[in-house]
């Protein structure tokens, strides 16, 4: 009854959630790099300000890409299971996710009839 993604399906989503990463990896020193000093060539900042800007940068940079790092600790799960061979199966029923859904969303790890039943009663994590 489940239908098993074809090798070539694996490797386009596999494709998918790779370009993904890099863009994500991207945007993330992108982050940093537009939060960093804009003239710290001279060397003549003080250490106070050096550990003052670190400390800054570090915070904002936490809240600017905690969406960006969740995304990516879900497409290292998708990738895991790629390699593990159990990708695409439902992680509340064990139904195989339609291989259109996963072309949407390659790092999703139910199938609608269990998201949408898990959006409602949010906080029973998964076993
Ligand atoms: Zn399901």
């Amino acid at each position: 009854m489940s239908q098993a993604l074809t090798a070539p399906q694996l490797d386009e989503l596999k494709q998918r959630l790779l370009a993904r990463r890099q863009e994500l990896h991207a945007q993330m020193a992108q982050n940093r790099a537009n939060l960093a000093p804009a003239e710290n060539t001279a060397g003549s900042v003080s250490q106070d300000e050096n550990a003052r800007l670190a400390n800054q940068t570090r915070e904002v940079d936490t809240r600017l890409t905690a969406l960006d790092a969740d995304e990516l600790a879900r497409i290292d799960r998708a990738l895991e299971a790629m390699d593990a061979g159990d990708y695409g199966l439902c992680d509340a029923c064990g139904c195989a996710i339609p291989f259109e859904r996963l072309k949407i969303e390659p790092m999703t790890q139910h199938c609608v009839a269990c998201k949408s039943a898990w959006e409602h009663k949010k906080g029973i994590a998964r076993a």
